[in-house]
């Protein structure tokens, strides 16, 4: 069983005044460093187009990094490199490849509080988010090291005819674009890259704009680790610019993508029309999460796991709870719950080992989740909102809010953000209730609070979903353990961190040889 030894990252217990030392350390340090991103090929940071300082989202004055966007020259000139590094790497088997990936594991994990100080700076996430976010990254390296282990031996012959050897062997690609989100701006982005690397393809890799510093971090600790720096390039930017022109590559041989399901339909089209092979793509976007309870479910359980689900990471994650759909009679009980409970959050600086919600990303998305209250407020219930500190104009902190709808197809889309919707469904309804939420088309996470296994099951068979959770939360999917992906609109698969995460990254060969 290769599953067997396998061990998930320790993190960080921050109840520990030690482990809050050594953060406070961390922080102090980053803080008084002026960190760097921009192109960065062939190992090389490069000077690009368009520079800019990179803020804090909870404060807008601190300026925690300078970067710029790669030019298209510079993204040709990314490929290129890298298409020529691929052919060793491939040969090299998965053998070959595992050392190097664990070895990036091993960096990363010696370098956690820097790596959580640097979160909580440029992309505003707390304590315990940034330590499972770094801890993530180095168990997709540990895993998909196994993988390649497993599945990129080298030939493996298959039995046939009395005369033939046949044989498959299971190969590289090319080059990769991998292209991540701001959400999980090192554990994505080092996921896909550590796919793409196990199965034996380079990547020229597309942070978010938002995020290009945490980014150009985990790059330098590849290269630190082993990596041949040629396999692996940055190219930040926008993705009208950059990742258009990335994408657009006849040299590509694949692409990763995690982010907005608009996007990801842009990057489709763009595929089918470029010049060059049709490759795969790998696309991991939005949800519309729901969680369903029945009376039986125990309401503690509950509002612990739906304030974690609703709020944790300010609502943004994709796995997030956006529609808890709660039984007439259990509602206003539940609801005085979830009140009592949000109103103790602490909503603050989220390098603060007190604070539960940081800011939002950025001002444009504070704003859009603004634009949904106001319409929260016209057509459902605004039933509680979280209290902001006297400072919060100076960034981008958003008060969570609880709202009551009036329909079960009220939303349409996700509203990526701190924000609960709550729907009374009437028991006998369960069927039309669940199936308005299905119709939405997408299936990325699902709950289900109730101690009776035929409601579990009778919701899971109405809602599509990639990963469905009972009796707990529905976010923090963790490697090997929980494989993270959806259907529909969310995502074509493979899962991360699962089994068979590597398989699209690859191409298989099959020989037949007549003796
Ligand atoms: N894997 C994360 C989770 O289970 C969500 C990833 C995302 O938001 O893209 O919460």
């Amino acid at each position: 069983n290769i599953y067997g030894d396998r061990q998930n990252s320790l993190g960080r217990d921050y109840s520990t005044a030690e482990a809050r030392d050594a953060h406070a350390v961390a922080l102090k340090a980053v803080d008084a460093e002026t960190l760097t991103a921009g192109p960065i090929i062939g190992g090389k940071l490069l000077g690009g187009t368009n520079a800019q300082d990179v803020t804090n989202p909870y404060d807008r004055a601190q300026v925690v990094g300078k970067t710029s966007d790669a030019t298209p020259e510079q993204v040709d000139q990314a490929v290129r490199k890298a298409a020529e590094a691929q052919v060793a790497w491939d040969k090299l088997l998965g053998s070959g490849r595992a050392p190097v990936l664990r070895a990036m594991a091993d960096t990363l994990e010696a370098d956690m509080d820097r790596m959580v100080a640097i979160l909580s700076r440029e992309a505003g996430k707390t304590l315990n988010d940034g330590v499972a976010e770094v801890r993530e990254a180095v168990d997709f390296l540990r895993y998909y090291a196994m993988l390649a282990e497993r599945d990129f031996g080298g030939r493996e012959t298959l039995k046939g005819p009395t005369g033939e050897v046949n044989q498959l062997v299971l190969h590289g690609r090319g080059v990769f674009a991998a292209i991540s989100p701001w959400n999980f701006p090192l554990a994505i982005f080092t996921g896909q890259i550590a796919a793409a690397l196990a199965a034996g393809n380079a990547v020229v890799a597309k942070p978010a704009e938002q995020t290009p510093l945490v980014a150009a971090e985990a790059v330098r600790l590849y290269y630190k680790a082993g990596l041949n720096p040629d396999l692996l390039a940055l190219v930040p930017g926008r993705g009208e610019t950059v990742g258009v022109a990335l994408t657009s590559h006849p040299m590509i041989d694949g692409v990763a993508f995690t982010g907005g399901t608009d996007t990801a339909n842009a990057i489709n089209r763009g595929l089918a029309n470029r010049q060059g092979p049709i490759i795969p793509f790998i696309a991991e976007t939005g949800g519309l999460n729901g969680m369903f309870v029945d009376t039986t479910a125990l309401k503690e359980q509950i509002i612990d796991d739906v304030i974690l689900s609703a709020f944790g990471s300010a609502g943004q994650r994709c796995s997030a709870l956006r529609i808890l759909y709660v039984p007439h009679e259990a509602a206003d009980a539940l609801i005085e719950g979830l009140k009592g409970a949000l109103a103790v959050q602490v909503i603050a600086d989220p390098s603060d080992p007190k604070t539960d919600i940081g800011p939002v990303i950025d001002a444009e998305s504070r704003e859009n989740l603004e634009k949904h209250v106001a319409r929260l407020e016209k057509e459902a219930k605004i039933i509680a909102r979280g209290t902001l500190p006297a400072d919060a104009a100076k960034g981008d902190l958003f008060a969570p809010v609880i709202a009551e709808i009036p329909t079960p197809d009220f939303l349409e889309r996700e509203v990526f953000g701190p924000i609960l919707h709550v729907y009374r469904y009437d028991a006998k309804k369960l069927k039309e209730t669940a199936s308005a939420l299905a119709a939405r088309g997408f299936g990325l996470t699902l709950g289900v609070h109730s101690r009776i296994d035929a409601f579990a099951e009778e919701v899971m068979a109405l809602v599509p979903a990639g990963n469905v959770y009972v009796n707990r939360s529905i976010i923090g999917a963790v490697v090997g353990v929980q494989p993270f992906g959806g259907e529909g609109l969310s995502g074509t698969g493979p899962k991360a961190g699962g089994p068979n995460s590597l398989i699209r990254y690859a191409s298989e060969k099959a020989i037949s040889i007549n003796i």
